[in-house]
């Protein structure tokens, strides 16, 4: 089993995401909802400047990889998966 990358919001872009873009518009969410984009380390700033024109981004987090195995989310620096431990593509066989 393998990790999935989610591929980053930029029109067009395949690349996989690495950062979660947190944002909200006030005058049609309430403020504690939350909208998400995710962008790859490319299109971070262009998509993040897009909502922080409006006054709409509210943060960025990192993006947290979750397991194909078990939909478990979990710290992009961590390279395997906590609940069924599968290792990440590339690291397979690399961890004592
Ligand atoms: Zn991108
Ligand atoms: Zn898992």
């Amino acid at each position: 089993m393998e990790l999935e990358d989610v591929m980053c919001s930029a029109k067009g872009c395949r690349a996989a995401a690495r950062h979660v873009l947190v944002w909200n518009n006030p005058k049609v969410h309430t403020p504690e909802r939350e909208k998400t984009w995710v962008a790859c380390d490319e299109h971070r700033s262009s998509l993040s400047e897009h909502l922080d024109v409006r006054g709409f981004l509210k943060r960025i987090d990192p993006l947290r990889p979750v397991c194909a195995g078990c939909g478990a989310s979990f710290p992009a620096e961590q390279d395997f998966c906590p609940v069924c431990a599968e290792s990440r593509p590339g690291s397979c066989g690399s961890r004592d």
